[in-house]
Protein backbone atom coordinates (compact mmCIF):
# COMPACT_ATOMS: atom_id res chain seq x y z
CA UNK A 1 0.00 0.00 0.00
CA UNK A 2 1.17 3.97 -0.42
CA UNK A 3 2.33 5.87 2.15
CA UNK A 4 -0.52 8.24 1.45
CA UNK A 5 -2.88 5.75 1.94
CA UNK A 6 -1.51 4.34 4.89
CA UNK A 7 -1.79 7.91 6.14
CA UNK A 8 -5.18 8.96 4.70
CA UNK A 9 -6.65 5.20 6.36
CA UNK A 10 -4.76 6.50 9.61
CA UNK A 11 -7.66 9.26 10.00
CA UNK A 12 -5.60 11.70 11.72
CA UNK A 13 -4.03 8.71 13.81
CA UNK A 14 -0.44 9.30 14.02
CA UNK A 15 1.68 6.75 12.11
CA UNK A 16 5.33 5.50 13.26
CA UNK A 17 8.03 4.27 10.75
CA UNK A 18 11.65 3.16 10.82
CA UNK A 19 14.43 3.69 8.60
CA UNK A 20 17.30 1.10 8.23
CA UNK A 21 20.26 0.97 6.50
CA UNK A 22 21.52 -2.28 4.47
CA UNK A 23 23.97 -4.52 6.28
CA UNK A 24 27.65 -4.26 5.10
CA UNK A 25 28.39 -6.27 2.29
CA UNK A 26 28.78 -9.60 3.07
CA UNK A 27 26.04 -9.88 5.92
CA UNK A 28 23.23 -11.99 6.17
CA UNK A 29 19.73 -10.67 5.73
CA UNK A 30 19.25 -12.17 9.24
CA UNK A 31 21.43 -9.05 10.32
CA UNK A 32 17.79 -6.88 9.37
CA UNK A 33 15.45 -9.11 10.69
CA UNK A 34 17.63 -8.97 14.35
CA UNK A 35 17.10 -5.41 13.70
CA UNK A 36 13.51 -5.64 12.75
CA UNK A 37 11.78 -8.25 15.11
CA UNK A 38 11.86 -6.30 17.80
CA UNK A 39 10.31 -3.67 16.35
CA UNK A 40 7.50 -5.40 13.86
CA UNK A 41 5.67 -5.96 17.46
CA UNK A 42 4.49 -1.71 17.78
CA UNK A 43 3.38 -2.32 13.73
CA UNK A 44 5.47 0.40 12.28
CA UNK A 45 3.52 1.61 8.59
CA UNK A 46 5.97 1.14 6.54
CA UNK A 47 10.14 0.71 6.63
CA UNK A 48 12.28 2.91 4.73
CA UNK A 49 15.87 1.48 3.69
CA UNK A 50 18.48 3.75 2.38
CA UNK A 51 20.43 3.44 -0.49
CA UNK A 52 24.24 3.31 -0.49
CA UNK A 53 26.13 5.14 -3.28
CA UNK A 54 29.73 3.69 -4.07
CA UNK A 55 32.60 5.00 -2.21
CA UNK A 56 36.44 5.06 -3.48
CA UNK A 57 39.11 2.25 -1.59
CA UNK A 58 42.74 1.96 -1.62
CA UNK A 59 44.28 -1.17 -0.98
CA UNK A 60 47.78 -1.72 -1.29
CA UNK A 61 49.52 -3.57 -3.72
CA UNK A 62 52.93 -6.02 -3.61
CA UNK A 63 54.92 -3.53 -5.24
CA UNK A 64 54.39 -1.06 -2.04
CA UNK A 65 51.68 1.38 -4.61
CA UNK A 66 48.24 2.04 -3.79
CA UNK A 67 45.51 0.67 -6.13
CA UNK A 68 42.21 2.58 -5.87
CA UNK A 69 38.86 0.46 -5.83
CA UNK A 70 35.21 1.58 -6.16
CA UNK A 71 33.26 -0.12 -3.91
CA UNK A 72 29.38 -0.14 -2.93
CA UNK A 73 29.69 -1.43 0.85
CA UNK A 74 26.16 -1.33 1.63
CA UNK A 75 24.22 -2.82 -1.55
CA UNK A 76 20.97 -4.78 -1.68
CA UNK A 77 18.43 -2.21 -0.83
CA UNK A 78 15.67 -3.33 -3.27
CA UNK A 79 16.66 -7.10 -2.14
CA UNK A 80 15.90 -6.18 1.22
CA UNK A 81 12.80 -4.45 0.67
CA UNK A 82 11.04 -7.36 -1.35
CA UNK A 83 13.13 -9.50 2.17
CA UNK A 84 10.78 -7.46 4.44
CA UNK A 85 8.04 -7.48 3.18
CA UNK A 86 7.60 -11.55 2.12
CA UNK A 87 8.82 -12.10 5.75
CA UNK A 88 6.86 -9.90 7.92
CA UNK A 89 4.32 -8.70 5.38
CA UNK A 90 4.98 -4.76 6.00
CA UNK A 91 5.27 -1.99 2.94
CA UNK A 92 8.72 -0.65 2.68
CA UNK A 93 9.93 2.23 0.72
CA UNK A 94 13.43 1.77 -0.81
CA UNK A 95 14.88 4.82 -1.21
CA UNK A 96 16.79 5.57 -4.82
CA UNK A 97 19.38 8.20 -5.38
CA UNK A 98 20.72 10.52 -8.07
CA UNK A 99 24.36 9.90 -7.87
CA UNK A 100 26.39 7.13 -9.44
CA UNK A 101 23.34 6.50 -11.63
CA UNK A 102 22.51 7.00 -15.57
CA UNK A 103 18.85 7.02 -16.02
CA UNK A 104 18.59 4.19 -17.62
CA UNK A 105 20.10 2.06 -14.93
CA UNK A 106 17.41 4.07 -12.66
CA UNK A 107 14.57 3.47 -14.92
CA UNK A 108 16.02 -0.40 -14.39
CA UNK A 109 16.12 -0.60 -11.10
CA UNK A 110 12.28 1.29 -10.86
CA UNK A 111 11.20 -1.81 -13.40
CA UNK A 112 12.51 -4.18 -10.59
CA UNK A 113 10.73 -2.54 -7.80
CA UNK A 114 7.06 -2.78 -10.05
CA UNK A 115 7.89 -6.59 -10.98
CA UNK A 116 8.15 -6.70 -6.93
CA UNK A 117 4.95 -4.90 -6.50
CA UNK A 118 6.61 -2.40 -4.08
CA UNK A 119 4.56 0.42 -4.22
CA UNK A 120 6.65 3.08 -2.80
CA UNK A 121 9.78 4.98 -3.56
CA UNK A 122 12.03 8.01 -1.64
CA UNK A 123 13.67 9.92 -4.33
CA UNK A 124 16.85 11.86 -3.33
CA UNK A 125 19.93 13.39 -5.00
CA UNK A 126 22.18 11.48 -2.84
CA UNK A 127 25.10 13.07 -1.91
CA UNK A 128 29.10 13.58 -2.70
CA UNK A 129 31.28 10.90 -2.86
CA UNK A 130 33.26 11.09 0.53
CA UNK A 131 36.33 11.67 -1.38
CA UNK A 132 35.01 14.40 -3.68
CA UNK A 133 34.12 17.87 -2.46
CA UNK A 134 30.77 18.12 -4.19
CA UNK A 135 28.10 15.87 -5.98
CA UNK A 136 29.19 15.76 -9.69
CA UNK A 137 25.91 14.00 -11.39
CA UNK A 138 26.36 10.87 -13.35
CA UNK A 139 27.33 11.77 -17.09
CA UNK A 140 24.08 10.51 -18.17
CA UNK A 141 22.27 10.52 -15.09
CA UNK A 142 20.07 13.13 -12.44
CA UNK A 143 21.60 16.34 -11.25
CA UNK A 144 19.03 17.03 -8.89
CA UNK A 145 16.10 14.86 -7.29
CA UNK A 146 13.41 17.00 -9.10
CA UNK A 147 14.82 15.36 -12.64
CA UNK A 148 13.98 11.85 -10.68
CA UNK A 149 11.04 12.92 -9.59
CA UNK A 150 10.16 13.43 -13.21
CA UNK A 151 11.12 10.42 -14.71
CA UNK A 152 8.95 8.57 -12.23
CA UNK A 153 6.29 10.64 -12.73
CA UNK A 154 6.53 9.54 -16.47
CA UNK A 155 7.28 5.90 -15.98
CA UNK A 156 3.69 6.19 -13.61
CA UNK A 157 2.28 7.52 -17.50
CA UNK A 158 3.77 4.86 -18.98
CA UNK A 159 6.04 7.02 -20.62
CA UNK A 160 9.63 5.46 -20.61
CA UNK A 161 13.18 6.41 -21.27
CA UNK A 162 12.21 4.56 -24.81
CA UNK A 163 9.24 6.30 -26.48
CA UNK A 164 9.08 3.97 -29.29
CA UNK A 165 8.13 1.00 -26.79
CA UNK A 166 4.65 -0.13 -27.31
CA UNK A 167 1.82 -1.75 -24.89
CA UNK A 168 3.98 -0.56 -21.73
CA UNK A 169 2.77 -1.03 -18.28
CA UNK A 170 2.34 2.23 -16.08
CA UNK A 171 4.04 1.97 -13.14
CA UNK A 172 1.93 3.20 -9.84
CA UNK A 173 4.88 4.23 -7.35
CA UNK A 174 3.95 6.51 -4.66
CA UNK A 175 6.51 9.37 -4.42
CA UNK A 176 8.29 10.90 -1.11
CA UNK A 177 10.74 13.50 -1.22
CA UNK A 178 13.50 14.96 1.44
CA UNK A 179 12.37 18.33 3.12
CA UNK A 180 14.67 20.24 5.41
CA UNK A 181 13.60 22.49 7.78
CA UNK A 182 16.78 23.85 8.84
CA UNK A 183 17.40 24.51 4.96
CA UNK A 184 19.66 21.77 2.84
CA UNK A 185 23.10 23.12 3.27
CA UNK A 186 24.05 23.75 0.08
CA UNK A 187 20.84 26.26 -0.55
CA UNK A 188 21.51 29.84 0.05
CA UNK A 189 18.46 30.34 2.07
CA UNK A 190 14.86 28.17 3.64
CA UNK A 191 13.09 30.21 1.04
CA UNK A 192 15.11 29.27 -2.11
CA UNK A 193 15.08 25.79 -0.42
CA UNK A 194 11.62 25.59 -0.49
CA UNK A 195 10.78 26.91 -3.96
CA UNK A 196 12.94 24.21 -5.09
CA UNK A 197 10.72 21.49 -2.79
CA UNK A 198 7.70 22.56 -3.97
CA UNK A 199 9.09 22.31 -7.61
CA UNK A 200 9.60 18.29 -6.75
CA UNK A 201 5.62 18.46 -5.45
CA UNK A 202 4.40 20.20 -8.76
CA UNK A 203 6.60 17.49 -10.29
CA UNK A 204 4.80 14.43 -8.97
CA UNK A 205 6.10 14.12 -5.18
CA UNK A 206 2.96 13.10 -2.76
CA UNK A 207 4.60 13.54 0.95
CA UNK A 208 7.85 14.85 2.33
CA UNK A 209 9.96 13.64 4.86
CA UNK A 210 12.12 15.72 6.72
CA UNK A 211 15.70 15.80 8.19
CA UNK A 212 15.91 15.45 11.61
CA UNK A 213 15.87 18.04 13.93
CA UNK A 214 16.11 17.71 17.64
CA UNK A 215 13.66 21.22 18.04
CA UNK A 216 10.11 21.10 17.28
CA UNK A 217 9.45 24.86 16.97
CA UNK A 218 11.26 23.94 13.41
CA UNK A 219 9.35 21.73 12.27
CA UNK A 220 6.11 23.85 13.40
CA UNK A 221 7.56 26.71 11.77
CA UNK A 222 8.29 24.98 8.65
CA UNK A 223 4.91 22.95 8.05
CA UNK A 224 3.55 26.70 8.40
CA UNK A 225 5.42 27.98 5.83
CA UNK A 226 4.78 25.20 3.60
CA UNK A 227 0.90 26.13 4.12
CA UNK A 228 1.90 29.12 3.28
CA UNK A 229 3.69 28.33 -0.18
CA UNK A 230 0.61 26.25 -1.01
CA UNK A 231 2.81 22.62 0.01
CA UNK A 232 -0.18 20.80 0.96
CA UNK A 233 1.07 17.23 0.87
CA UNK A 234 2.03 15.08 4.46
CA UNK A 235 5.15 16.31 6.16
CA UNK A 236 6.11 13.18 8.10
CA UNK A 237 9.00 14.57 10.52
CA UNK A 238 12.56 12.27 10.99
CA UNK A 239 13.34 11.68 14.47
CA UNK A 240 16.83 10.35 16.03
CA UNK A 241 17.30 9.75 19.51
CA UNK A 242 21.06 11.36 20.63
CA UNK A 243 22.35 7.97 22.23
CA UNK A 244 25.68 9.35 22.74
CA UNK A 245 27.85 12.49 23.95
CA UNK A 246 30.00 12.39 20.98
CA UNK A 247 26.62 12.83 18.77
CA UNK A 248 26.60 16.75 20.08
CA UNK A 249 28.90 17.49 17.44
CA UNK A 250 29.28 14.63 15.12
CA UNK A 251 25.06 14.95 14.12
CA UNK A 252 25.14 19.14 13.24
CA UNK A 253 28.47 18.61 11.40
CA UNK A 254 27.19 15.52 9.18
CA UNK A 255 23.34 16.68 9.09
CA UNK A 256 23.75 20.69 9.15
CA UNK A 257 21.31 20.53 12.22
CA UNK A 258 20.99 22.79 15.41
CA UNK A 259 21.29 21.44 19.06
CA UNK A 260 18.91 23.24 21.25
CA UNK A 261 20.77 24.97 24.56
CA UNK A 262 18.32 22.84 26.71
CA UNK A 263 19.74 19.14 25.15
CA UNK A 264 22.68 20.08 25.52
CA UNK A 265 22.65 21.26 28.78
CA UNK A 266 20.79 17.61 30.06
CA UNK A 267 22.99 15.63 28.15
CA UNK A 268 26.22 17.35 29.67
CA UNK A 269 24.57 16.94 32.88
CA UNK A 270 24.84 13.11 32.62
CA UNK A 271 27.26 11.25 34.38
CA UNK A 272 27.45 7.92 32.81
CA UNK A 273 26.99 6.47 28.77
CA UNK A 274 24.02 5.11 30.21
CA UNK A 275 22.22 8.56 31.40
CA UNK A 276 22.93 9.67 27.82
CA UNK A 277 21.11 7.59 25.95
CA UNK A 278 18.05 7.18 28.42
CA UNK A 279 18.30 11.38 28.23
CA UNK A 280 18.32 11.16 24.57
CA UNK A 281 15.71 9.12 24.18
CA UNK A 282 13.76 11.08 26.79
CA UNK A 283 14.38 14.23 24.66
CA UNK A 284 12.58 12.06 21.53
CA UNK A 285 9.65 10.87 22.63
CA UNK A 286 8.58 14.39 24.81
CA UNK A 287 9.16 15.67 20.57
CA UNK A 288 7.52 12.71 19.55
CA UNK A 289 4.54 13.18 21.94
CA UNK A 290 4.42 17.08 20.82
CA UNK A 291 3.94 16.02 17.29
CA UNK A 292 1.57 13.78 18.08
CA UNK A 293 -0.51 16.46 19.67
CA UNK A 294 -0.23 18.30 16.83
CA UNK A 295 -1.11 15.47 14.28
CA UNK A 296 1.87 14.91 12.58
CA UNK A 297 0.93 12.10 10.16
CA UNK A 298 3.26 9.82 10.76
CA UNK A 299 7.18 10.14 13.29
CA UNK A 300 9.42 8.16 11.19
CA UNK A 301 12.72 7.49 13.39
CA UNK A 302 16.06 7.22 12.11
CA UNK A 303 18.28 4.32 13.25
CA UNK A 304 21.39 5.71 10.95
CA UNK A 305 23.17 2.43 11.94
CA UNK A 306 25.13 -0.31 11.28
CA UNK A 307 22.57 -3.53 11.31
CA UNK A 308 24.84 -5.14 13.34
CA UNK A 309 26.21 -3.07 16.08
CA UNK A 310 24.44 0.10 17.03
CA UNK A 311 20.87 -0.53 15.89
CA UNK A 312 19.69 -3.39 19.01
CA UNK A 313 20.78 -1.70 21.69
CA UNK A 314 19.29 1.56 20.40
CA UNK A 315 15.95 1.58 18.43
CA UNK A 316 14.35 -1.40 20.23
CA UNK A 317 14.82 0.58 23.97
CA UNK A 318 13.50 3.64 21.86
CA UNK A 319 10.30 2.03 20.02
CA UNK A 320 8.92 0.55 22.99
CA UNK A 321 8.86 3.82 24.60
CA UNK A 322 8.00 5.68 22.06
CA UNK A 323 5.33 3.57 21.33
CA UNK A 324 4.22 3.33 24.67
CA UNK A 325 3.85 6.87 24.64
CA UNK A 326 1.66 6.38 21.33
CA UNK A 327 -0.41 4.20 23.31
CA UNK A 328 -1.06 6.39 26.04
CA UNK A 329 -1.80 9.48 24.01
CA UNK A 330 -3.99 7.62 21.71
CA UNK A 331 -5.87 6.54 25.04
CA UNK A 332 -6.34 9.75 26.53
CA UNK A 333 -7.10 11.47 23.39
CA UNK A 334 -3.87 13.10 22.70
CA UNK A 335 -3.86 12.77 19.03
CA UNK A 336 -5.94 14.92 17.00
CA UNK A 337 -5.59 16.95 13.93
CA UNK A 338 -4.45 20.66 13.44
P1 LIG B 1 17.64 18.06 -4.07
O1 LIG B 1 16.19 18.18 -3.86
O2 LIG B 1 18.13 17.81 -5.45
O3 LIG B 1 18.31 19.41 -3.51
C1 LIG B 1 19.73 19.53 -3.40
C2 LIG B 1 20.11 21.01 -3.33
O4 LIG B 1 19.89 21.63 -4.60
C3 LIG B 1 19.30 21.83 -2.34
O5 LIG B 1 20.14 22.82 -1.81
C4 LIG B 1 18.19 22.47 -3.20
O6 LIG B 1 17.76 23.71 -2.67
C5 LIG B 1 18.89 22.65 -4.52
N1 LIG B 1 18.04 22.40 -5.69
C6 LIG B 1 17.06 21.48 -5.82
N2 LIG B 1 16.58 21.49 -7.08
C7 LIG B 1 17.30 22.41 -7.77
C8 LIG B 1 17.28 22.86 -9.12
N3 LIG B 1 16.44 22.34 -10.02
N4 LIG B 1 18.17 23.82 -9.49
C9 LIG B 1 19.04 24.36 -8.58
N5 LIG B 1 19.08 23.97 -7.28
C10 LIG B 1 18.23 23.01 -6.89
N6 LIG B 1 21.24 10.20 0.89
C11 LIG B 1 21.65 9.02 0.36
O7 LIG B 1 22.71 8.98 -0.28
N7 LIG B 1 20.90 7.87 0.52
C12 LIG B 1 19.74 7.86 1.20
O8 LIG B 1 19.10 6.81 1.32
C13 LIG B 1 19.27 9.09 1.77
N8 LIG B 1 18.09 9.15 2.44
C14 LIG B 1 17.64 10.35 2.91
C15 LIG B 1 16.38 10.43 3.54
C16 LIG B 1 15.90 11.65 4.02
C17 LIG B 1 14.53 11.71 4.65
C18 LIG B 1 16.70 12.82 3.91
C19 LIG B 1 16.20 14.13 4.47
C20 LIG B 1 17.95 12.77 3.31
C21 LIG B 1 18.42 11.54 2.78
N9 LIG B 1 19.65 11.46 2.12
C22 LIG B 1 20.08 10.26 1.59
C23 LIG B 1 20.52 12.64 2.01
C24 LIG B 1 20.28 13.45 0.72
O9 LIG B 1 20.64 12.68 -0.41
C25 LIG B 1 21.12 14.71 0.80
O10 LIG B 1 20.63 15.56 1.80
C26 LIG B 1 21.38 15.47 -0.49
O11 LIG B 1 22.43 16.40 -0.26
C27 LIG B 1 20.19 16.25 -1.02
O12 LIG B 1 19.21 15.42 -1.48
P2 LIG B 1 17.79 16.01 -1.97
O13 LIG B 1 17.04 14.90 -2.55
O14 LIG B 1 17.19 16.82 -0.90
O15 LIG B 1 18.34 16.96 -3.16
Amino acid sequence: MKVTEHIARANGKTLFSVEILPPLKGKSIQSIYNILDPIMEFKPAFIDVTYHREEYVYKKRENGLLEKFSMRKRPGTVAICSAIINHYNVDTVPHIICGGFSREETENALIDLHFLNIDNVLLLRGDAIKSEPVFEAHPLGHRYAIDLVKQVANMNTGKYLDEELQDVTPTNFCIGVAAYPEKHFEAPNLTTDMRWLKSKIEAGAEYLVTQMFFDNSKYFAFVEKCKEMGINVPIIPGLKPITTRKQLTSLPKAFHVDIPQELIDRIEACKTDADVKSEGIQWCVEQSKELMKAGAPCLHYYTMSNAEIRVPSRMPSMVPMVSSEMMAASTTRLMSLP
